[in-house]
This record gives structure tokens, C-alpha cells and sequence, in this order.
């Protein structure tokens, strides 16, 4: 961050006590810490991690993970249960985080999890959010989602980093 965000003043770096060098706006006379978004993404997977739920949303026909913003006071795990109930009416059981990547198109920090949900059943899906929810094989999983995708990436990287499972 160059500018100050609420009067455009060009920030200068400046010694605060705890935090290090910060940006700072001579003109506010105000410390201006980055600013930006965290959102959780997970790979939602069966009991025995033999399948794993990717989803369409907003009309599009590619197959995503499924993904939230994380609300101000929320902690990540909290975001990741709450959006899984929400958009899957589904459990959460266990999760495990795998990665993290920033994505600039949205100013957004995104928190990749893996997560094991409590039943296969996608009767309660929220299809005001979610158009469809499907099932795939590890394998099928890897080459349906979305080409170029962070959501690929996220989802490569962790087939990957656990293939004896
Ligand atoms: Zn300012």
C-alpha cells in the first residue's frame, strides 16, 4: 500500500512499538495496516476419503470447491464449518488445513482446508447458493475442476502431498 486509503496521501514508513515499521499517514496522523479479505476454501470429502464434492455456483458450468468469506470476529475453522452447514447442509467432522494463497482479483487471502463431512447425502443443499454438488473420484475430482483455477491449485497441491491416502 503506497497511498493512504482514506485521503490518498503518500504513506511513509514508520517505527510503531510491537508492530515494527508500518505505513503510516503524516496527513490523518494514522498508522494504515494492509487491508484485505480471508476466505476459507475446502475440499469436502466422504468418511473413508474415497470421493470428494466439487460444485457449481452462480450459473457457471465449472466445477469449484466449495468456498466462503470469513466474517469479522469468525476464526477460519469456524468460517469452514459454518460454510459447509450453510451451502451443503452438511457436518463437519474433522479438518486439517493445507495452504494458503492470495488472490488479487479480489483482494482476498484465501485459506484452502481439507475436511471430512458427516454423510454423503446432498438432500440438504442450499440451492439458493449452490446450483449443483457432485461427488467424484480423487481422480475424477482432479480433472473436472476448473482449468486455471486457484481452487485447482489448491486441490493438486494437496492430491499430491497425500497420495498413500
Ligand atoms: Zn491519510
Amino acid at each position: 500500500m503506497k497511498y493512504c486509503y482514506e485521503c490518498g496521501t503518500g504513506l511513509v514508513q514508520r517505527k510503531l512499538d510491537g508492530e515494527g515499521i508500518i505505513p503510516y499517514c503524516e496527513s490523518c496522523g494514522e498508522y494504515r495496516f494492509p487491508i484485505f479479505s480471508a476466505a476459507v476454501s475446502m475440499i469436502v470429502q466422504n468418511c473413508d476419503k474415497t470421493k470428494i464434492l466439487l460444485i457449481q455456483q452462480y450459473g457457471k458450468r465449472d466445477n469449484i470447491l466449495v468456498a466462503g468469506y470469513i466474517n469479522k470476529g469468525e476464526s477460519a475453522e469456524q468460517a469452514v464449518v459454518r460454510e459447509i452447514r450453510e451451502e451443503i447442509g452438511l457436518d463437519v467432522i474433522s479438518m486439517k488445513f493445507n495452504k494458503s494463497a492470495y488472490f488479487e482479483k479480489s483482494n482476498t487471502l484465501m485459506l484452502n482446508f481439507s475436511c471430512i463431512v458427516n454423510s454423503e447425502s446432498l438432500s440438504g443443499l442450499n440451492t439458493g447458493e449452490v446450483d449443483t454438488a457432485k461427488w467424484f473420484t480423487p481422480d475424477r475430482a482432479r480433472e473436472e475442476i476448473k482449468p486455471g483455477s486457484l481452487a485447482r491449485c489448491f486441490l493438486i497441491n494437496y492430491l499430491d502431498s497425500n497420495k498413500t491416502s
